[in-house]
């Protein structure tokens, strides 16, 4: 699949997410390029990418990683994202995907497969990552799932879209909860997603709510807090008069205040 999909659900005059239209192309097979983005959107997941054939290959992983190899973590097989895409950190203001986007983790990955592209058919892609959190051997595979009709036009839409991801055993597996030991930006020093929302400058969504009300509702309005306090706290500290940036802060506080308002209707 190429990237027609990614843009026919964007309108790149409204978000800053990149467009795609300049991918920087792929580098050597063993220098491949692999991120994990904690996407907080309709509901928290986490989008694992790799590049291959100048374009991401991504899967979203609702519960994210687990390096325990007991665990097998649902991966639906989403769209291709265009390579620029891959170091995206911020506010997606309003679409589809809007939300709020962490580059949780990223890095190297390397098949081991000789033929990516027939494992990739197959269902059953083994790799290896080199990244600041998830190292090691891992698979994807693809599960027969919910395939009842497999030709046709009344094929079931999920139909061959969800994978297993799970770790192998290895040096680098283990009992840890990794999205709770390490939920942080490996991008911004420290940044949870309120860190990312209040940021000096980001874009704040305009258009649709991201959540309507139940646990993501919360869940955004924690960090809709979390992000005013961190904005009150940076002026607090870096204004020592009341001088120019307050307007500028003042505007922004009220835009994520009325982002809020959205986020819990
Ligand atoms: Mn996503």
């Amino acid at each position: 699949m190429a990237l027609e999909e990614y843009k026919k659900k964007r309108n790149f005059a409204k978000t800053p997410e990149p467009s795609g239209d300049k991918p920087k192309g792929a580098k050597s097979k063993d220098q491949a390029f692999f991120c994990v983005q904690k996407h907080l959107a309709s509901h928290l997941h986490y989008d694992l990418r790799l590049e291959w054939n100048g374009v991401l290959l991504s899967w979203a992983v609702p519960k994210g990683p687990s390096l325990n190899p007991a665990d097998k973590r649902l991966a639906m097989h989403v769209e291709d994202h265009p390579i620029e895409y891959g170091d995206f950190e911020g506010v997606i203001p309003e679409g589809y995907g809007a939300g709020i986007v962490m580059l949780w983790d990223q890095g190297t990955w390397e098949p081991e497969t000789d033929d990516v592209d027939a494992s990739l058919k197959k269902g059953d892609l083994k790799f290896r990552l080199k990244g600041y959190k998830l190292k090691g051997s891992w698979v994807l595979v693809r599960t027969r799932g919910y395939a009842a009709g497999r030709s046709g036009a009344g094929r079931d839409a999920d139909s061959g879209r969800s994978w297993l991801l799970i770790k192998h055993r290895d040096d680098w597996a283990g009992p840890i909860d990794i999205t709770t030991f390490a939920p942080l930006s490996v991008k911004t020093p420290d940044a949870d997603l309120a860190d990312i929302l209040a940021a000096d400058n980001p874009a704040i969504w305009r258009g649709n709510p991201p959540a309507k009300g139940g646990d993501t509702g919360q869940m955004f309005q924690r960090i809709i807090a979390r992000a005013l306090e961190i904005q009150h706290a940076n002026q607090r500290s870096s204004a020592p008069s009341q001088a120019v940036p307050a307007k500028r802060t003042a505007t922004k506080r009220a835009k994520i205040a009325k982002a809020g308002k959205r986020a819990s209707r």
